[in-house]
C-alpha cells in the first residue's frame, strides 16, 4: 500500500482528524460525495471503537494496487488486551459500509483492513498517486490540535534519533577504551623487557666506552618516558572500568608535599618551585597515586610556562574540613572555554596542540584520583598570565 495519510488514534480529538482526512483523501481521488461520506464514516466508526479500547492505535490511509486495479484502503493497527471479533459493536456498522472488511489479531496485536475498489474512470496511475501523497505530506494542519500533534511527533522522532546517536557514541567510546586497554597491555611487556636489558647493560662489569654509556642512559630515559605514557594509558582504561586500585594510608600532609616538591625540583631544574604551606593535617591517601597528582600538576605548570618562572605551591584549610592544595604557575594560562574541558579524557587546548607535546591524559587521571580520594579539583586561569590548579582532600581528623 502507498501510504497517503497516517494518524495516531489516542483520543476523541483524533476522530475528527480521522473523519476529515478520510473525506479529503476520497475527495482528492475524485470519488462522489456519497462515497466520500461512506468511506469516512466507516473509518470514523472503527477509529471510535479502537479509541474506546486503547490509546495506541494507528490509522493509515493509502492506495493499494492489485495488478491494474486500485483500491482505497484504511488500515488500523492497535494492541488490546480485550479479545475482539469482527462482529463487535463499532466494527459491525463499518462492515456494512465498505465492501471489504477484515479483522485479524494475534496475542493482542490487531489489524483491521477496509477496502473500497476504485473505478477505472479515475484513471489512477503511479504519478497521480505520488501527487496525492505529496499533497497530504505538505498540507497544513487541520486545527491547532493537529499542529501540536505533529510537533509532538517531530519531537519524539528527534528524541529517538538523539537516543540512538547517544547509544552509538557510547559504543564507540567503549570500543576505544577496550582498544586502549589491549594496546597498553601489549606495549607494556616489550617495554619491561627493554628496560630490564638496559639496566643489565648499564650495570655490566665489562668495560664500556663513555659514548656507549651515554647512549644507554638515553635509552633508559626514553624508555622511562614511554613507560609513563603506557602507564597513563593503562590508568585510563582502569579508570573507565572502575578498576583504579588504591592502597590508602594515613600520612602527614606537609612532609608529604615537601618530599614531592624536592623530587619535582630535581626533575624540573629550570623552574623555581616554592611553597607556602598552612597548618599540617593528617590525610588518607594512596601515596603512589598522590605522587602522580603532584607530578602531573607540577609537570604541567612547568610545561606550559617559560623557563626560570616560578611555580608556587600552597595549602590551606577550608571551612568544610577539607584542605586545599594550590599550584600556581606564571605560564600561558587558558581561555574560559578551555577551562571547561581540561579534565575531559584526551582533551588538549587547540593552541597548545601545535606547540607542546602531550596526549591529554594527565588531568583526566589526576581528577579521577582526586575525586576517588573524596576531594575536588578545579582551576583558575587567565590567558598569558598563568593558571592555578586547586585540589582538595578531606582532613582525617574532621572525618
Ligand atoms: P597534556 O598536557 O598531555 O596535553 P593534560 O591532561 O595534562 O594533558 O592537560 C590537558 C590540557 O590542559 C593541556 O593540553 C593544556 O591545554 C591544558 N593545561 C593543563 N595544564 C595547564 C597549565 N598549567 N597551563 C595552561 N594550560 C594547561
Amino acid at each position: 500500500m502507498t501510504e497517503v495519510v497516517s494518524i495516531s488514534l489516542e483520543n476523541e480529538m483524533d476522530l475528527v482528524l480521522a473523519h476529515k482526512r478520510s473525506m479529503k483523501v476520497a475527495e482528492k481521488l475524485g470519488l462522489t460525495v456519497a462515497t466520500q461520506t461512506t468511506f469516512a464514516t466507516a473509518v470514523s466508526e472503527v477509529a471510535r471503537a479502537v479509541i474506546e479500547y486503547t490509546d495506541n492505535g494507528t490509522l493509515t490511509i493509502g492506495i493499494e494496487q492489485n495488478k491494474t486495479r486500485y483500491a482505497l484502503k484504511a488500515n488500523v493497527t492497535f494492541n488490546s488486551e480485550i479479545k475482539l471479533i469482527a462482529g463487535d459493536e463499532g466494527f459491525y456498522y463499518a462492515q456494512k459500509l465498505v465492501p471489504e472488511f477484515e479483522l485479524s489479531g494475534e496475542n493482542g496485536a490487531y489489524v483491521i483492513d477496509m477496502k473500497l475498489g476504485l473505478p477505472r474512470s479515475l484513471k489512477l496511475d503511479a504519478v497521480k498517486i505520488s501527487i496525492l501523497k505529496k499533497y497530504f505530506h505538505e498540507e497544513q494542519p487541520l486545527n491547532p490540535y493537529e499542529e501540536i500533534k505533529r510537533r509532538n511527533s517531530h519531537l519524539h522522532k528527534l528524541t529517538a534519533e538523539q537516543e540512538e546517536e547517544l547509544k552509538r557514541t557510547k559504543l564507540i567510546d567503549e570500543k576505544k577504551t577496550e582498544f586502549i586497554s589491549i594496546a597498553s597491555h601489549e606495549l607494556k611487556t616489550p617495554l619491561t623487557v627493554l628496560k630490564a636489558f638496559t639496566q643489565m647493560a648499564k650495570s655490566t662489569k665489562e668495560p664500556v666506552s663513555d659514548r656507549l654509556k651515554g647512549l644507554l642512559n638515553k635509552i633508559d630515559l626514553q624508555s622511562n618516558k614511554l613507560n609513563s605514557l603506557v602507564q597513563q594509558l593503562l590508568d585510563i582504561s582502569r579508570a573507565e572500568n572502575g578498576n583504579l586500585q588504591y592502597n590508602m594510608q594515613q600520612v602527614k600532609l606537609n612532609s608529604f608535599i615537601v618530599d614531592q616538591l624536592a623530587v619535582m625540583q630535581s626533575i624540573l631544574p629550570n623552574h623555581i618551585i616554592s611553597s607556602s604551606l598552612g597548618d599540617d593535617a593528617d590525610v588518607m591517601i594512596d601515596i603512589l597515586r598522590m605522587e602522580q597528582v603532584f607530578s602531573n600538576l607540577l609537570g604541567n605548570a612547568a610545561k606550559y610556562s617559560r623557563t626560570n618562572t616560578s611555580v608556587e605551591v600552597s595549602s590551606a584549610f577550608n571551612s568544610d574540613g577539607h584542605i586545599t592544595i594550590s599550584i600556581k604557575d606564571q605560564g600561558i594560562g587558558m581561555s574560559a572555554d578551555t577551562m571547561t574541558s581540561i579534565f575531559d579524557k584526551f582533551y588538549r587546548a587547540e593552541d597548545v596542540s601545535k606547540t607542546h607535546a602531550g596526549l591529554g591524559m594527565g588531568l583526566y587521571i589526576t581528577s579521577k584520583i582526586v575525586t576517588d580520594h573524596g576531594g575536588k579539583i578545579w582551576v583558575d586561569s587567565k590567558e598569558n598570565e598563568g593558571s592555578t590548579f586547586h585540589f582538595s582532600l578531606p582532613n582525617c581528623e574532621v572525618a
